[in-house]
């Protein structure tokens, strides 16, 4: 899958994209990471991205002319996606759909953001990592790589993993550990070194459901509640009382 990035900071997120699990995924070709440098396509000497606001204000606008010029040499898989407070929040369901496509683009905003001729005429939407202002959309950038590319069919070693970790399910993972089995007299849950495989399975379920019940009420809420089963399986497990 081809994801392109445009930033005047590319090594920021190219420098990221090339470590772990999203650089090994680029290596063994699943993933297709293409940063651009917007400077590239300035054409004074100062290499000039930004420019100060009409009307007036602080700060400075990233300017339409090497954005545009940047993308329409680059060619990026659309939709192109402008990084920005006013998109569509980031969310676990919105990773998949973007890792089930054909690729997408980011551009990454700076300062007091972006020519607005690029939002409406060049971009095809918005993206947002979550309700709060960011200096520039590289880290927006590299939280959208990571949580998509990670979906992406192949590029985590145990397909399987994705399936039922947090949100896939409309719920929080249950807790999980490693050894040893007794750490500072703390000691892991007898069940899961049991090699009882549906025992194991219960103690997980009714686990995640404690503590998504705990710390995320509001995700119990969107399936609807609690069902008759799932209630007993707390009660059962001393989550519910
Ligand atoms: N003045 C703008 C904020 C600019 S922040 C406003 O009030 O809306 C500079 C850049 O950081 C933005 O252009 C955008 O690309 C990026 N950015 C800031 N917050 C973000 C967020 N929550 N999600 C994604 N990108 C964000």
């Amino acid at each position: 899958m081809r994801i392109d990035v445009f930033s005047i900071f590319p090594t920021m997120v190219s420098e990221f994209a090339g470590q772990s699990l999203l650089g090994r995924a680029s290596q063994r070709g699943l993933l297709d990471i293409r940063v651009h440098d917007l400077r590239e396509h300035t054409t004074d000497v100062h290499r000039t991205v930004d420019d100060t606001p009409f009307g007036g204000g602080a700060g400075m606008v990233l300017r339409a002319e090497p954005i545009f010029a940047s993308v329409e040499a680059a060619q990026p898989p659309r939709p192109l996606f402008l990084l920005g407070p006013g998109g569509r929040r980031l969310d676990q369901d919105l990773a998949q759909e973007l890792a089930d496509g054909g690729g997408f683009s980011m551009l990454c905003g700076r300062y007091e953001g972006v020519d607005d001729r690029v939002r409406t005429e060049l971009c095809d939407g918005e993206l947002s990592i979550g309700d709060y202002v960011l200096g520039g959309g590289e880290v927006a950038a590299m939280v959208v790589l990571e949580a998509v590319g990670r979906l992406v069919p192949g590029v985590m070693g145990n397909a399987a993993s994705a399936g039922d970790e947090s949100f896939s399910h409309g719920l929080l993972e249950y807790p999980q550990f490693t050894k040893p089995a007794v750490f500072r007299g703390m000691e892991v849950p007898e069940v899961l070194r049991s090699g009882d495989h549906g025992r194991i399975e219960r103690w997980r379920r009714a686990h995640a459901l404690g503590r998504t019940l705990a710390a995320r009420p509001d995700l119990i809420e969107q399936r609807g509640g609690l069902t008759g089963p799932e209630s007993a399986l707390l009660f059962e497990f001393g989550l519910l009382d």
